[in-house]
């Protein structure tokens, strides 16, 4: 995809967000891996007027020299350290749904209640610890959280996913939410049963090979 194709693709991929019913206002955030850096959203514009010149590009050589005309969003730190550390991973996309974050507020992983839970690489899909937004001990634990895992939430705050295309990374935050939103309510009427570690080990081989089809 050449530059002006991703910065478009992460504008709509926002917009996704919002009519998906995912992201509030403007909390979400997205990067996407570009030549020596990466292309962000910017801090605090909302998704409706943004336009593509206003998407951010960050060097990995120097967060602070960014060029756009808008600063890049607070959560630069977090996007931009997974980026750099993950090799496999091309997007990053971060929001505060409400069902993901309100366990990530319990400061619990999502537990292996449905296979679905395989998707995000594990057997659960666990809960960074917490640290201040913006902050790079925030940063720090999202990475160690996602060791193994394609998706974490963040504890007091929300959700990361990454993924290889914004695609597939949207997919797996609107199944995220999907799965901390069953949890929530099987809580409601009783005692969720969690799959066993052995049950999950047959998903996970399954997932595994389902994945590599297309
Ligand atoms: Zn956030």
């Amino acid at each position: 995809m050449n530059e002006l194709n991703i910065r478009k693709e992460i504008i709509s991929t926002c917009q996704k967000m919002e009519e998906l019913g995912i992201n509030q206002g403007t909390s979400g955030n997205i990067s996407y891996r570009f030549n020596d850096g990466i292309l962000i959203t910017p801090s605090g514009i909302s998704y409706e007027v943004l336009k593509p010149e206003d998407i951010v590009f960050v060097p990995f050589s120097s967060k602070k020299e960014y060029k756009g005309e808008y600063p890049p969003s607070s959560e630069l730190d977090f996007h931009f350290d997974i980026l750099k550390a993950k090799p496999q991973v091309d997007c990053v996309l971060h929001n505060h749904s409400i069902y993901a974050t309100s366990m990530a507020i319990c400061r619990m992983d999502i537990p292996a209640h449905h296979y679905m839970v395989g998707i995000g690489g594990g057997k659960k899909i666990p809960c960074a610890s917490y640290a201040t937004f913006g902050s790079s001990e925030l940063s720090q634990n999202i990475i160690k959280a996602l060791d193994g895992y394609h998706t974490c939430l963040l504890a007091n705050h929300g959700v990361v996913t990454t993924a290889k295309t914004l695609k597939k990374a949207l997919n797996l935050a609107v199944e995220v939410e999907n799965l901390a939103k069953q949890y929530i309510m099987a809580k409601q009427v009783g005692e969720p049963v969690i799959l066993s570690d052995k049950e999950m080990d047959k998903i996970l081989e399954k997932i595994k090979f389902y994945g590599t089809k297309k």
